[in-house]
């Protein structure tokens, strides 16, 4: 028996992939060389943009009449439709994507494949190492919360481990993956209950019983070793004590393992703490190409989007991540045409785009994803004509700069 992935989305998707892959090689089948081939066929399934979904619909009906033909495929979809669908309660997502994809045979959680399962990876230089999953920031434009879940931080001598892993076996590079990386370890300290998905003061002082110091073991020829405890960093914003995080810790305890580039990915503005760019200062080998979202510079929309922070104070951790960091580079995401993006909302994103000057960004143009606050209460109403202009002015201002002189 063989059997064939596809992946839709995110590196956090294809890092899932290879655990998939392993899996299916744990039950005795082996890669097929492409849909024809295979007698299973699994698509790790994207929801970010509505695209990403269409895109799915319309290869599983494809894969559809290669089932007439050969009545052994099999059709396996997991990844963050299949989360999306197990998440919601009123399972009116689940009935839908049964109705749209009567050719599957199976909705699998990726939850099912979990983490014991070693990566089958295909690059040797570059490996990707999830370290959380699933998000706990509830941005009104964004499914992920939904699709991934709430997160939840793999255990920290794991981590280690598998980097260690790598290094041994000869891999170069290695990038940390979360979806929102910086905030990693939280609820390794505090139960979830009292981790906040909003702005709340959450003083060191207030929550000292409820710190667990924690003890991380590290491997070290072969043999588990405990070498410290690590105290929490806790992200101050807005003036306020936010989460504690284990992250700075360990991005400095995978550099110190000797790769020649250590990355990470995503951080989020409002836990990029002091801590974590004195570290990435002080280990030439993790990256000086920062991605740091922004999706709209203008404070208005900043806030109907639930991203806590204002333009000043992004512009404030720039200047910081300039300033104690030579030659560091910034990449972003910026979102055009959310709801009610008024033309001076965008201007004041392209003003800012221009003070940055960005190495580079993924721009997209919003669109309305199931479940987000969002789609609940706001309107989706930028015509689809200034979504793509608005689009094309960032694209040639950012990722094409020749052709900047346009605007
Ligand atoms: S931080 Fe916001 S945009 Fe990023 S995954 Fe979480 S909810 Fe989505």
């Amino acid at each position: 028996m063989k059997y064939f992935i596809k992946t839709f989305g995110c590196q956090q998707n294809k890092a899932d992939s290879e655990r998939v892959s392993s899996a299916f090689k744990a039950r005795g089948m082996k890669p097929a060389r492409g849909y024809k081939d295979a007698d299973y066929v699994v698509i790790n399934t994207c929801m970010i943009r509505e695209s990403a979904e269409n895109r799915v619909y319309g290869l599983v009906n494809n894969l559809g009449k290669l089932k007439s033909a050969s009545q052994s495929l099999k059709i396996v979809v997991t990844g963050c439709m299949v989360g999306l669908a197990f998440r919601d309660k009123t399972g009116k997502y689940l009935q839908k994507i049964r109705k749209v994809m009567p050719e599957v045979d199976e909705f699998m959680p990726i939850e099912e494949v979990g983490f014991d399962n070693q990566p089958i990876r295909q690059d040797r230089e570059n490996a990707w190492v999830p370290i959380s999953n699933g998000c706990n920031n509830f941005c009104t434009f964004c499914v992920v919360p939904y699709t991934r879940g709430r997160e939840i931080s793999r255990p920290f001598e794991d981590i280690l481990a598998e980097c260690l892993h790598l290094k041994i076996k000869g891999y170069k590079n290695i990038t940390l993956l979360g979806q929102n990386v910086n905030s990693y370890g939280a609820d390794l300290i505090l139960p979830s209950s009292v981790i906040p998905n909003e702005v709340r003061d959450l003083t060191p002082a207030k929550s000292e019983g409820k710190i667990t110091y924690f003890e991380p073991v590290h491997p070290q020829g072969g043999h588990a070793q405990k070498v410290k405890n690590f105290k929490p960093v806790y992200v101050k914003h807005l003036g306020r004590y936010r989460i504690p995080t284990l992250f700075p810790q360990l991005l400095e305890e995978v550099a110190k393992l000797g790769f020649e580039k250590v990355n990470f990915m995503s951080s989020n503005p409002w836990d990029f703490s002091e801590e974590l760019i004195d570290v990435i200062a002080r280990n030439k080998n993790i990256t000086r190409l920062i991605h740091l979202p922004i999706q709209s510079g203008d404070d208005n929309v900043l806030r109907r989007m639930n991203r806590w922070y204002t333009r000043d104070q992004y512009l404030t951790l720039i200047a910081k991540l300039k300033n104690k960091i030579e030659n560091i580079k910034i990449s972003t995401d910026i979102i055009v045409g959310f709801c009610g993006e008024t033309d001076q909302e965008f201007q004041n994103t392209v003003n800012l785009v221009k003070l940055i000057g960005y190495e580079k960004a993924y721009i997209s143009e919003y669109s309305m994803r199931p479940m987000t606050a969002a789609t609940k209460t706001l309107l989706d109403d930028i015509p689809q004509k200034v979504k793509k202009q608005r689009w094309e002015i960032l694209e040639a201002l950012i990722n094409k700069s020749h052709l900047v002189k346009a605007y």
